[in-house]
């Protein structure tokens, strides 16, 4: 049986899930709206792979004796300066998402519940992932923004 104490912090774990869900989402409606499809489609793929997440942490919190919530989630972003500064937000988001994940996993540790913390390690090497993956595209849309600029740069020096 989870301890009330921990079952608070899972379903506190599970909005922050949602959320995460919904504010990729937004993301995607964003590219689509700017005609980014593949970007969109990464998004649409990322915020189900969220939900997913809550799915697994409500389905554990079940299994030990305890009650998932859908609490109330708070709004998203609606837009972004560029397709940089939508992912630059989205590493953002996952180091801040990582930081809930040790948070918790202290928490199991503190009050010795072995099986929370052996079910959280899985998001602990998921959300190296998560920040390796956003970290990367922005590493690459940015490089590909110094190749443009670098493009324009010769177009323009080869002026007669
Ligand atoms: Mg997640």
């Amino acid at each position: 049986m989870i301890s009330a104490n921990l079952e608070k912090a899972l379903n506190e774990q599970i909005a922050r899930e949602m959320h995460s869900a919904n504010l990729y989402l937004s993301m995607a409606f964003y590219f689509d709206k700017e005609g980014f499809d593949g970007f969109s489609t990464w998004m649409k793929k990322q915020s189900a792979e969220e939900m997913d997440h809550a799915y697994q942490m409500a389905g554990f919190l079940i299994k030990r004796g305890g009650t998932a919530q859908v609490s109330p989630i708070n709004g998203v972003k609606l837009t972004w300066d560029s397709p940089l500064n939508a992912f630059e937000d989205a590493y953002h988001h996952e180091c801040a998402v990582s930081k809930s994940i040790d948070n918790l996993l202290d928490l199991a540790i503190a009050e010795g519940d072995k099986a929370t913390q052996d079910f959280f390690w899985q998001f602990v090497r998921e959300q190296v992932e998560e920040e390796a993956t956003a970290s990367s595209i922005v590493d690459r849309i940015r490089k590909m923004g110094e190749t443009a600029i670098f493009n324009l740069d010769q177009q323009y020096g080869s002026r007669v």
